[in-house]
């Protein structure tokens, strides 16, 4: 049995040919499976009897199973969900008073060891398929009732941000596949203005998220190379030049010269300093640039602790005092370890210590 869910619109179509079926099947299908997310063929009405007959023969429709809910004091929620062959992630919905954003993974575990990072602590064990990856927001609506119906079209769970556990841009094929699912007009319909891709910094792929039109968020979090690569390896082989130049060639080809957020974990006596302010500014210098600056969200064995709220805002307004935006992100989801850089889906045995 194959799984419908994550074939691209193409490959959809090509197994309802291989099936003897018109063309125009595909889009009824997709229809069901990713604007109604419906995932029992006897319920997708308007198909033949003998067409729903067929595909039960063939192919199976599987959204995540959520193996635990917990929803924080906030308001933000986070599920361990569950594949077929039992690996699991974590994802989150973090809302607002009238739309949100659902945080989804692409790897089980992380190969790039960031130092502050939780998900840097578990091993990597593979990359998610494309609908792995997709399958992670439909379960999230699944959670909260959410799949549309003719006379109820709200969309509290309006936004993606693919911050989860793992590097997306080392799962890019997948991670291709389920943005393309994700943005199609006849299913689920997000659009590439409200999905924002965070990266590690793996260069070589930077300009093409450019072609996806998505936005570009840069987990930056040091602004020389000797303390970047201290704290996030994957600086050595992709170090800030590279990094940067990647950024500038993103910039020059999206649309309108879409901004990228810098994003910026303020670790206490680490990289918070105003000597560590200016390098930033002039680090991006030529580039268009919002800061976002993350107080540190503490985990157990962590190698770092928080900067001092009065050094956040001070660090924030030399950035302000130069133009660039530098909000402090309010944390979310902490009590349920649910704040950026707390996801992890396995303890104990299965980890590893980042020296
Ligand atoms: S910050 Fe991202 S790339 Fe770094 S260890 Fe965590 S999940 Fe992996």
């Amino acid at each position: 049995m194959k799984e419908l869910i994550g074939l691209s619109k193409e490959e959809l179509s090509a197994e309802l040919t291989a099936l003897g079926e018109k063309s125009f099947r595909t889009k009824q299908l997709w229809h069901w499976l990713y604007h109604k997310g419906e995932t029992d063929f006897d319920k997708m009405t308007s198909l033949s009897k003998e067409f729903r007959a067929r595909l039960k023969a063939c192919y199976t429709v599987t959204h995540p199973s959520i193996v635990t809910e917990q929803t924080s004091q906030d308001g933000t929620r986070k599920w361990l969900v569950s594949f077929a062959d039992g690996k699991q992630v974590e994802c989150v919905y973090i809302p607002e008073a009238d739309r949100g954003a659902v945080c989804i993974s692409t790897q089980v575990g992380c190969a790039q060891g960031c130092r502050f990072c939780h998900t840097g602590t578990q091993k990597m064990m593979r990359n998610l398929t494309a609908g792995e990856i997709v399958g992670q927001f439909m379960t999230a609506r699944d959670s909260y009732g959410e799949w549309p119906t003719p006379t109820d079209e709200t969309r509290y769970l309006s936004n993606i941000v693919v911050m989860g556990m793992g590097e997306p841009l080392y799962n890019f094929d997948n991670l291709k596949t389920a943005l393309k699912i994700l943005m199609d007009g006849d299913g689920i319909g997000i659009s590439k203005r409200k999905i924002t891709v965070s990266t590690a910094g793996m260069a070589d792929r930077i300009p093409e998220l450019a072609d996806l039109g998505v936005k570009l968020a840069v987990s930056l979090h040091a602004p020389n190379d000797t303390l970047r690569s201290q704290i996030m390896p994957i600086n050595r082989k992709y170090p800030l030049e590279k990094l940067m130049a990647a950024c500038r060639a993103y910039q020059e080809r999206s649309e309108r010269r879409q901004f990228i957020t810098m994003e910026y974990v303020m670790l206490k006596g680490v990289n918070d300093t105003p000597e560590h302010a200016r390098q930033l500014m002039s680090l991006v210098n030529g580039l268009e640039v919002k800061f976002n600056l993350i107080p540190f969200h503490y985990w157990d064995g962590a190698p770092f602790q928080p900067s001092d709220a009065d050094t956040i805002r001070r660090f924030a307004k030399m950035l302000e005092d130069k133009w660039f935006a530098a909000p402090i992100r309010r944390s979310r989801g902490e009590d349920i370890m649910a704040a950026c850089g707390q996801l992890k889906s396995l303890k104990g045995t299965d980890t590893f210590k980042v020296e």
